[in-house]
C-alpha cells in the first residue's frame, strides 16, 4: 500500500512543497494510542409493547408536536441500564429532569448532546480528555507529522485557489489545538502562504480554547494606540486568531479553507431499530425508580424517524437499507455539511473531513470511551466521550443537495491520503535527526497513522502493541469546482 502511495505521490508535491518543508523540529515522544478496536455495541431487547405509556409531550423542535407512546415494556429486563452512581452529577440531574418535564424519554441524539457538550458539565467543557492522561488520543497527538500533512494539503489547496491574499483557515473542533500548531509550524517557510492566513478556531469548550490559544503560542496585541482594541496573533506563524461556537459565527465573504478532523463522529445522532411495528427510534429513559437511565423503544415511529430515516433512506438503495436492523443518522451532520458546501461556493476554496466511519449508512456503533477503554454508554454520563461512525456517504449527498458549484472527493483511507502526500518522504528525514527513543517513537505514531492493525515490527509489551488507524479512518474534501480536483484525490 504505502509502495503503491509513493510512486503516486503528486508532482506538485515531490518537486515542491516537501522538499522545502523547514529541517525537522524535535520528533515528539507523543503517548501511544492504547484504544485500538471497536466493540460491538449492546443492543436493544425489542420485545413488543405491552404496557404502552402516553406522553404526549414528546416533540421534535421543528415539527409539529406528535404524540408519541413509549414502550416501556423492555424496562424490567434491559441490559442496557447504567449503574446506579453513589450520588447523582449535575448532568445526571439535568438529563433526568428533562426527562421528567417531558413526561417521557428523549433521542439518543438529545442525550449524546447534552453528555459531550451541555454548556455547564459537558464531557469536553471543562477538561482536557486527550492523550495518555486523558480519555483517547488522535492522530495529531500521535505524531507532529500528521498535522504537518493536513499543512501540506492546505498549501496545495491554497495554490489551487490561485494563491488567494487572504484565506479564512478554519479548523472545526481543534482540541488541544495540536494540528494547527504543526500545520502552522510546517508552513512557516512558506511566507507568501502564511501572510495570508486568518485562523478561526470552532470551538464550544472554553478549557479547550485555551489549550488551543497556548498550542498556538498566542498574544493579545494591541490594536489602536489607547489599547482598548486588541486582537489575538498566533507566534507560530504571525496570523491572526479567532474563536468562535459554531462555523455559522465565522465572518463570510473570504476564501476558506476548513479542516474538521474528529469532529463530525462527536455530533449528535438519531438510532432507528426495526421492530414488528416497522422503523422505531431507541430513546433514553429513567427506569421506574428513578435511578438508572435505560433505553427503550418508540412503539410508533416518532418525528425524527419520519423527517431523517425517510431522507437518509432516499440516499440508500432498497437492498442497502433491507439488510439493516439499526440505522444510525445523524442530522447535524447534514445541517453542518449544507453550512460547509454553501461557504465554499460563495466564497470559494475546500474543506477536508477525516474520521473513522464508512462510505453508506451506519448501522449500530455509538460508543462510549473513558480512561481508553469502552464503557457503557448510560454509566455517568458526562465522563465518557461519546461517539458514533461517519457516514460519509451522507455528507456527499448533504452537500450535493444545496449547490452545484461544489464537488466532492473520496472517501479514500487516511493511509491513502497520508501516503499520496508523501509522509513516506517525511517520516525519514525526520528519523535522519532523531535519537534513539525519538526513532522508536517516530515509527509508531507512523504506524498508527498510516498502517492496518497491529504493528509487525513491536516488541514490547503486547497491551502496547501500535495499532494501525490508516484504513479505518476516511479522508473526503469539499471543494469549489472552480479549484479542479483537489490533492491527492485525483
Ligand atoms: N480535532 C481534535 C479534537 C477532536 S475531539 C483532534 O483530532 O485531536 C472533538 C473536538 O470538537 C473537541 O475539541 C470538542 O470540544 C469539539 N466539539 C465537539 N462538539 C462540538 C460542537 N458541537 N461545537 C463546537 N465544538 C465541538
Amino acid at each position: 500500500m504505502l509502495r503503491r502511495s509513493l510512486s503516486r505521490a503528486s508532482p506538485l508535491l515531490s518537486n515542491g512543497l516537501l522538499q522545502t518543508l523547514p529541517l525537522p523540529f524535535a520528533p515528539s515522544t507523543r503517548s501511544l494510542r492504547s484504544l485500538s478496536s471497536h466493540t460491538t455495541p449492546q443492543t436493544l431487547n425489542p420485545s413488543p409493547s405491552q404496557e404502552e405509556e402516553s406522553h404526549e409531550n414528546l416533540r421534535d423542535s421543528s415539527r409539529p408536536t406528535v404524540s408519541v407512546s413509549i414502550d416501556r415494556s423492555g424496562l424490567h429486563n434491559s441490559p442496557e441500564h447504567s449503574h446506579n452512581p453513589s450520588s447523582d452529577s449535575e448532568l445526571v440531574k439535568h438529563l433526568k429532569s428533562i426527562i421528567k418535564f417531558r413526561g417521557g424519554p428523549i433521542s439518543v441524539a438529545e442525550y449524546m448532546e447534552e453528555v459531550l457538550t451541555n454548556p455547564h458539565s459537558g464531557f469536553y467543557i471543562n477538561q482536557d480528555v486527550f492523550g495518555a492522561g486523558g480519555d483517547f488520543i488522535t492522530s495529531p497527538e500521535v505524531s507532529q507529522m500528521f498535522g504537518e500533512m493536513i499543512g501540506v494539503w492546505t498549501m496545495c489547496l491554497w495554490e489551487q485557489m490561485g494563491q488567494p491574499e487572504e484565506v479564512n483557515l478554519i479548523e472545526l473542533g481543534p482540541g488541544r489545538g495540536t494540528l494547527m500548531a504543526d500545520l502552522l509550524r510546517g508552513s512557516s517557510k512558506f511566507v507568501n502562504f502564511k501572510k495570508t492566513l486568518h485562523i478561526h478556531m470552532v470551538e464550544c469548550s472554553p478549557t479547550l480554547q485555551k489549550l488551543q490559544y497556548s498550542a498556538l503560542k498566542c498574544v493579545d496585541e494591541a490594536v489602536n494606540e489607547d489599547g482598548s482594541t486588541k486582537r489575538t496573533i498566533s507566534m507560530l506563524s504571525g496570523s491572526p486568531v479567532s474563536w468562535h461556537s459554531t462555523l455559522e459565527q465565522v465572518p463570510l465573504g473570504t476564501p476558506t479553507i476548513i479542516i474538521a478532523h474528529e469532529f463530525y463522529d462527536a455530533l449528535p445522532i438519531h438510532q432507528f431499530q426495526k421492530s414488528s411495528r416497522g422503523w422505531c427510534e431507541k430513546m433514553v429513559d429513567v427506569s421506574e425508580d428513578s435511578l438508572n437511565f435505560r433505553f427503550v423503544l418508540s412503539p410508533m415511529p416518532t418525528p425524527a424517524t419520519l423527517l431523517y430515516l425517510r431522507k437518509r433512506c432516499q440516499w440508500a438503495s432498497a437492498e442497502e437499507v433491507a439488510k439493516l436492523d439499526h440505522i444510525e443518522v445523524c442530522p447535524k451532520a447534514m445541517e453542518l455539511t449544507h453550512q460547509i458546501a454553501k461557504r465554499i461556493s460563495s466564497d470559494g476554496g475546500g474543506a477536508l473531513i477525516i474520521d473513522y466511519g464508512k462510505n453508506g449508512i451506519i448501522s449500530d456503533s455509538l460508543q462510549a470511551i473513558q480512561k481508553h477503554k469502552f464503557v457503557n454508554i448510560l454509566d455517568n454520563p458526562g465522563s465518557a466521550d461519546l461517539s458514533a461512525y461517519v457516514d460519509f456517504a451522507s455528507i456527499r449527498h448533504s452537500a450535493k443537495e444545496v449547490s452545484e458549484h461544489i464537488s466532492v472527493h473520496g472517501p479514500i483511507t487516511q493511509s491513502q491520503f497520508l501516503g499520496y502526500l508523501g509522509i513516506n518522504f517525511r517520516v525519514e528525514a525526520l528519523l535522519q535527526n532523531s535519537t534513539e527513543e525519538q526513532a522508536e517513537s517516530l515509527k509508531t505514531g507512523y504506524w498508527q497513522l498510516v498502517g492496518d492493525g497491529e504493528a509487525p515490527f513491536w516488541e514490547g509489551p503486547n497491551e502496547q502493541t501500535p495499532i494501525g488507524m490508516g484504513n479505518r479512518y476516511l479522508a473526503m474534501a469539499i471543494v469549489n469546482k472552480k479549484q479542479g480536483v483537489p490533492v491527492p484525490f485525483e
